[in-house]
């Protein structure tokens, strides 16, 4: 049923049971974005708050800062809950070469990494390229170290080939400059695995060229089933609210980095779409979402989808929103959400480029994956994410504020239909 036929049905009940008035049809503008409002909740979460891996204290604090917001607005919330496996360094693990020369390596855990014993293990290392099945083939570790590089295949499918080609740890080295980042095994391994800076590794694969290279590692690590949560505002439809439409971000960050970029400017933009749209009635039901467990494996937008109470009919997803042009995407299966996100820019003068990503790189996954059209608002890649560089002062509050507007206006767009 279009919108007129819908306001002549509405004019008509009005008489009888007073519903709330339409407060805005689609054309008529939504207030402005506020970058300062936006500033605010990025401080809170990646300074007040700081680093909120699942399952820790940090992350349970940001699941009331948001249901606080959310209630503020005047929205029903719920606090979704679902079962995790919480990872942490008991502490930080040791990378020392022993021989030919001796040095210490900076390195970090992989997430889910299984612990050395507390002697630590020291074995040769041996270069075993990206750490596919074709680089351990006729090979036999015994043991010994795998030093592999990062890139094409997953985390996890590299160190579940070097423990079956029968190597005592793995030591992945990045494929990009900088520190050593945290990535997920997504489940817990049979052997010890860090990663190391893409320098170290490099130099490493030159020195074993030459001759061989001995290697004491010591990881100690905590893996334990916890809870996590998605933290949702619920805007509830007038005409059809069993279908609803999603606004979200992924609330967590990883351990080592405050995570202002990924993600507090999403997760503040999803809570300024949601002040946008507080005094707006729509015919579908609006659900903002602060996804838990996105960094361990997008597993809160997982459990919403397959949890979800009525029919999605879209989705949008904030991630990563406050450092770099503004660009709309998704898996490139359906277009029509990005071709509805360009409309909906230029009719507010905000600038956006189209781009496809094939991998699961966020939320905006769980939906597609499951037939959901979504569209994905992003600034674009950003070499300090997952590391203690990912702070407040190196965003944009002006940007973070247009993926709020477009954010908001599109899910109107979507909820009005
Ligand atoms: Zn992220």
């Amino acid at each position: 049923m279009g919108f007129r036929a819908a306001l002549i049905v509405l004019c008509a009940i009005v008489a009888s049971s007073v519903p709330p008035p339409l407060a805005a049809a689609p054309s008529e503008a939504l207030p402005q974005a506020s970058s300062a409002a936006a500033l605010q909740h990025v401080t809170v979460l990646s300074q007040q708050i700081g680093p909120r891996p699942t399952g820790s204290p940090a992350d349970g604090r940001t699941a009331t800062y948001l249901a606080e917001q959310f209630q503020q607005l005047g929205y029903t919330v719920q606090r979704q809950a679902f079962p995790i496996l919480f990872f942490d360094e008991t502490a930080p693990p040791t990378v020392n070469i022993v021989g030919p020369q001796a040095a210490a390596l900076r390195a970090l855990a992989l997430i889910y990494s299984a612990a050395t014993s507390s002697e630590g293990l020291e074995a040769e290392v041996l270069d075993a390229d990206l750490g596919r099945e074709e680089d351990f083939r006729g090979k036999r570790l015994e043991g010994r170290i795998a030093l592999v590089q990062r890139g094409q295949i997953r985390f996890s499918v590299k160190v579940a080939n070097a423990a079956t080609a029968g190597a005592s740890a793995v030591v992945v080295y990045n494929n990009q400059p900088g520190p050593p980042q945290a990535g997920t095994l997504v489940e817990p391994s049979q052997i010890p695995a860090v990663m190391i800076s893409q320098d170290d590794g490099e130099r490493l694969v030159q020195v074993l060229r030459a001759g061989t290279v001995r290697m004491r590692l010591n990881v100690s690590t905590t893996i334990e089933r916890r809870t996590s949560q998605n933290v949702i505002g619920i805007k509830r439809g007038t005409r059809t609210p069993n279908e609803i439409v999603v606004v979200g971000g992924h609330a967590d960050s990883v351990r080592q980095s405050p995570g202002a970029n990924d993600n507090a400017s999403g997760t503040a933009a999803v809570l300024e779409a949601a002040r946008l749209l507080a005094r707006t009635t729509t015919a579908r039901t609006i659900h903002f979402i602060g996804f838990g467990a996105e960094e361990i494996g997008l597993v809160g937008s997982r459990f919403y989808v397959q949890n979800r109470t009525g029919t999605i009919v879209g989705m949008v997803n904030m991630d990563m929103v406050g450092r770099g042009p503004m660009q709309v995407g998704n898996s490139g299966g359906d277009t029509s959400p990005l071709d509805l996100a360009e409309r909906v820019a230029s009719r507010l003068d905000i600038t956006v480029s189209t781009f496809r990503l094939r991998e699961a790189a966020s939320d905006h996954a769980s939906f597609e994956q499951a037939g959901i059209p979504a569209v994905f608002i992003h600034t674009g890649d950003d070499e300090a994410i997952h590391t203690p560089a990912d702070v407040l002062n190196r965003l944009n509050p002006q940007l973070i504020a247009q993926a709020a507007s477009l954010a908001a206006a599109i899910a109107r767009e979507l909820a009005t239909r």
